[in-house]
């Protein structure tokens, strides 16, 4: 049995249902969140503060750090639910899904105690500072460096494409600590506040709709207790936390929805025409990537490696975000293109997330670099250096 596909997992899923019908007035208030292509590019502070204070930030972690002390696979089914329920889903999988998660593992204790509390309440939002203008695909080669000072560190560098970095109180930065060492031996992983002397973001519009930053690090100092992980071993702590990341299971939630809309749409139009193959195709290969999402998490749940299971995931539903918004806007035709007004279809969905699935295979690490991870650590073929 597939692990989402458990019955045990209905209620949990029902009461999330019932909790994204409550935010649908907050989401009409919001006009902006409508030409967001993809829930999980979508930054709403106040969504996130809701989800905190109805307790759905955290289920996993355990109760005496503000979560619920569900399991992580109970987490999965519920981001599931807020995917199909298109909920601007930014700031939670950052702040929970990808960094909450690395710091349980890798953070001090006074990192846990003093930071997961404040995420479970939808206080604390992070943005993820790993990519740079020449280390994307090749993260291991980013050059924002961090040098030894009295009590920490001072860090200068250039950070790219941090979504939420413009509404995130914190974030989770990557730098190198040690010029000398191979590349991949020389990082480390801080935390630190937005405010942080030092620290300019400069926002830029994407094509999904939303905003990515630049994250400018002039001489920012930062303190030797920020660090996560041991010194100069932050790579083991940037797969970890790139591991949850690729878990993608709130944009199968989104498709799903997509696919359910178009076939009550089409059934209106044209109760017994051709189009039904298409969308059985489609809903089988959702399925397919459904089910890799949750193999993968199951692997965390049970504190596992999942790095081959969550390149995967991301790989099938990446390229499935791109195939399913290509087909259903063919399936729709041109009215499909409306995005916005009386006429618009779906919501108008359907053309913001054909524009938005082009960085479903960018973001988290390409489509060829999920290849490669299950190439060389899944199918351990050789490196061919
Ligand atoms: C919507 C979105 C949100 C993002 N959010 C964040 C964020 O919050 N934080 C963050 O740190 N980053 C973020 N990113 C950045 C993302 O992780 C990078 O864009 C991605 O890793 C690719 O890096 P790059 O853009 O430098 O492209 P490059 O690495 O320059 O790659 C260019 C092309 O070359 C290909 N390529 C590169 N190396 C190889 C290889 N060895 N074999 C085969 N092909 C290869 C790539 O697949 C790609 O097609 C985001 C990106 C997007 C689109």
């Amino acid at each position: 049995m597939v692990p989402g596909n458990d019955s045990q997992l209905a209620p949990l899923r029902a009461a999330a249902e019932a909790f994204c019908r409550s935010l649908a007035p907050v989401l009409e208030a919001e006009p902006t969140l409508q030409v967001q292509g993809m829930p999980s590019d979508g930054d709403s502070r106040e969504i996130y503060r809701r989800m905190g204070e109805a307790g759905w930030i955290g289920l996993h972690w355990p109760r005496e750090l503000g979560g619920q002390g569900l399991s992580f696979l109970e987490t999965a089914a519920v981001e599931e639910v807020f995917g199909y329920h298109w909920l601007p889903l930014s700031p939670y999988l950052l702040s929970c899904r990808t960094v909450g998660n690395a710091l349980l593992r890798f953070g001090s204790r006074e990192q846990v105690e003093t930071l997961i509390p404040r995420i479970c309440r939808g206080e604390l939002t992070f943005c993820q500072g790993f990519s740079e203008p020449e280390a994307g695909s090749d993260l291991a080669a980013l050059k924002t460096t961090a040098r030894p000072v009295s009590g920490g560190f001072l860090v200068r560098g250039h950070k790219i494409w941090t979504s939420s970095a413009h509404i995130a109180d914190w974030i989770y930065l990557a730098v190198r600590t040690d010029p000398e060492a191979p590349k991949h031996r020389g990082l480390s992983v801080f935390v630190l506040p937005m405010d942080t002397p030092g620290i300019t973001v400069r926002t830029f519009p994407t094509m999904g709709g939303g905003l990515l930053a630049e994250v400018f690090l002039d001489e920012v100092f930062v303190p030797a207790s920020a660090r996560v992980g041991p010194l100069n071993e932050g790579w083991k702590v940037m797969l970890y936390t790139l591991d949850f990341e690729r878990i993608t299971i709130e944009k199968v939630g989104a498709l799903r929805w997509v696919l359910d809309e178009l076939e009550r749409w089409l059934q209106e139009q044209d109760p017994s025409g051709p189009w039904r193959w298409t969308l059985w195709h489609l809903q089988g290969a959702l399925e397919v990537a459904r089910q890799l999402c949750y193999e993968a998490a199951a692997r965390l749940a049970h504190g596992k490696d999942a790095s081959v299971g969550s390149a995967m995931a991301k790989l099938a539903v990446g390229r499935l975000t791109r195939r399913i918004a290509s087909a259903a806007l063919d399936l729709l035709g041109i009215p499909g293109l409306a995005e916005a007004g009386p006429h618009a279809l779906l919501q108008g969905r359907v053309a913001a997330l054909y524009r938005a699935a082009i960085g479903s295979t960018i973001s988290g690490g390409t489509a060829e670099i999920q290849r490669l991870v299950i190439a060389r650590r899944g199918l351990k073929c050789p490196n061919g250096r």
